[in-house]
């Protein structure tokens, strides 16, 4: 059966979930995603506003497409990097830049799908194109979309990357995910900043993770005094999340943190030379942010510097 034949497939791939969807307009979001864009809730992400339509219409990515697949992998360490006298970088970021390896995964995937299935049609996005990532996973019975805003899968939690195929295959759709927040309103109070003050719509600009990797801007002094100690991205709203309380964790080699990450601390960060970040971010989330922009988000959170 195509549907086994390929959740198999992912499995071997080290993808820890795959789900099925038919590829079709996400009206019921239309509205949602509309006043989103209205009230300019994306900082400085303008494409947000920009390419709504193939959002809301995948098929105007891949024409004649029938299914999204949705793959997850985990990406919580069974070791997290020490936090005493230390700087705080995001789980997701600890290793390889995630968008190579899911990518590579995905495209092999892919290969399987064409050379299993005959002459299809298929395209793979790893936070590339313009999907609803999110929308889909919840849409193939992955996870529902906390108030967090990230994806929640019942038993496995949220740390984990998120990747879409389109193609022409049909193939039985799985029941999307329905919402098991509940009365829980713990990202909704522990988020320093109040960017989750309208629960499942997230205020993209008060948004740590977004003013530590996104934002090219000057932080503004009030949010600054939020980061404490953030330097890149923020997980408060998923360490605090229930269903995060015992992670699924992932030993890919490529995801754990370098022995070198492990030992550095304040002093460490905030004497690091370009040099030195050259050569031990190459192939890390934190080379897209660059030397500069790092040494920005050390200053905003060390008054002695600003
Ligand atoms: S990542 Fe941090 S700042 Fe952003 S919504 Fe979650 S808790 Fe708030
Ligand atoms: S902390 Fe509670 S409200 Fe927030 S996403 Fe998790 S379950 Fe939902």
């Amino acid at each position: 059966m195509v549907k086994n034949e390929i959740i198999n497939k992912s499995t071997d791939l080290g993808f820890s979930q795959c789900g099925f969807a038919p590829c079709e307009p996400l009206e019921n979001l239309r509205s949602f995603y509309n006043d989103f864009v209205l009230k300019k809730r994306f900082g400085a992400l303008q494409y947000l506003e920009r390419y709504a339509e193939p959002r809301l219409n995948p098929e105007l990515l891949l024409p004649g497409a029938k299914t999204v697949i949705c793959v997850t992998m985990n990406y919580h360490q069974p070791e997290q990097i020490p936090c005493n006298d230390n700087f705080f970088i995001a789980k997701y970021a600890y290793g390889y830049d995630y968008h190579r390896l899911i990518r590579e995964r995905m495209d092999c995937l892919v290969d399987f799908m064409r050379s299993t299935f005959g002459d299809i049609i298929a395209r793979a996005f790893v936070d590339s194109g313009n999907v609803l990532e999110k929308a889909w996973a919840q849409q193939c019975g992955i996870g529902w979309q906390g108030k967090n805003t990230l994806v929640i899968n019942k038993s496995r939690g949220s740390f984990f990357f998120i990747g879409i195929i389109l193609t022409d295959l049909v193939i039985k759709p799985d029941h999307p995910e329905a919402n098991h927040c509940g009365e829980c309103e713990q990202c909704v109070k522990a988020c320093p900043t109040k960017a989750l003050d309208t629960p499942y719509q997230l205020n993209i600009p008060r948004c740590i993770s977004y003013l530590t990797i996104e934002n090219r801007m000057e932080i503004q002094d009030d949010l600054k005094d939020k980061l404490n100690d953030r330097i890149y991205g923020c997980d408060i709203c998923q360490d605090v999340c229930p269903y995060n309380r015992l992670p699924v964790t992932n030993t890919i080699p490529e995801f754990l943190p370098s022995a070198w990450l492990m030992t550095m601390r304040k002093k460490d960060w905030i004497s690091l030379t370009e040099q030195q970040f050259d050569q031990y971010f190459t192939r890390s989330p934190l080379k897209r942010l660059g030397y500069q922009g790092l040494m920005k988000n050390i200053h905003a959170n060390h008054p002695s510097q600003r």
